[in-house]
Formats: C-alpha cells, structure tokens, sequence
C-alpha cells in the first residue's frame, strides 16, 4: 500500500475521496466551485504594452491578456455567493456572473 497517495482530479477530487472511501478521514475537503471567466477582444495598446496579470480585490476581479483577447475572472469577493455544483451536472450557459464580471472590470 503507498504510503502518500495525491489526487489530482481537480473538480472531481471529492468523488474520488468518497470512491477511495478516506472523505472522512481527511484534513481537507473540496468542491467544485463554478466561474464564469470573460473573454473580451482587448484594445491593441493592452496587447502591444505587454499588460500582466493584474488582480482587483477592490473590484473584485482580476484580468489578464489571452492571446488576443481580455480574460476577466473572479477574485471570490465575499459578496459573491459561491456556486458549488457537481462536476457531472451544471450549466455552461453564461449568467449574470459574466455581465458583473465585465462591469467589475470596466470600472477598473
Ligand atoms: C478559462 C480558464 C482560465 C484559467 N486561467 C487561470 C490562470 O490564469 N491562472 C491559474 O492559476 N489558473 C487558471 N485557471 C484554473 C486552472 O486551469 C485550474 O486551476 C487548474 O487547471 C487545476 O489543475 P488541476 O490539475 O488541479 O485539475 P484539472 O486540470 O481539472 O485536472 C484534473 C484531471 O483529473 C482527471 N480526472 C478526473 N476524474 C478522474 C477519474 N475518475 N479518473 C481519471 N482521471 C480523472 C480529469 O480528466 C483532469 O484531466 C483557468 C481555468 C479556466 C477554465
């Protein structure tokens, strides 16, 4: 038996620990969390000025270049519910998550 077991499943981690049967035993515990990230087609000069990573815990946003493209995420402000679903089953469809997201960036 190994002595160190890591598992990596990412959004399926849980269901792996209840397959393993350890869920209880276990320090940690995780869940998927959903979020819906941006893509904007971003100016030339945000692109051609070499932008980073920049995150906004006043707005709530962090925002980096992606390609050519803007890619707006979340920075789990408080004020925002978090919307815990299950791997196998959620929604891909954009929300009003999306729409605040821009908002949120926009005033940055
Ligand atoms: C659009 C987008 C942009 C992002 N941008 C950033 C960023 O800028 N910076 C950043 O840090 N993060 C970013 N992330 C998040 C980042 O991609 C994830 O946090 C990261 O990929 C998680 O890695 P992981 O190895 O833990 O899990 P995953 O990448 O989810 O890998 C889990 C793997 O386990 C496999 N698996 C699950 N169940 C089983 C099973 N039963 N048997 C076998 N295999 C199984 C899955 O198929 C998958 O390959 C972004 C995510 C998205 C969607």
């Amino acid at each position: 038996m190994a002595p160190i077991v890591v598992n990596a499943a990412g959004p399926h981690s849980r269901q792996i620990n209840e397959l393993a049967g350890v869920a209880g035993s276990l320090q940690t515990t995780t869940q998927p969390h959903r979020h819906e990230v941006a893509y904007l087609s971003a100016p030339a000069a945000y692109i051609d000025h070499g932008n980073g990573f920049v995150i906004d815990l006043d707005t709530g946003v962090y925002q980096r270049p992606d390609g050519k493209d803007l890619l707006i995420g979340s920075a789990d402000p408080d004020c925002d519910p978090p919307d815990i679903v299950d791997p196998d089953d959620y929604s891909s469809e954009l929300t009003e998550q999306w729409t605040l997201r821009v908002y949120r960036a926009a005033q940055r």
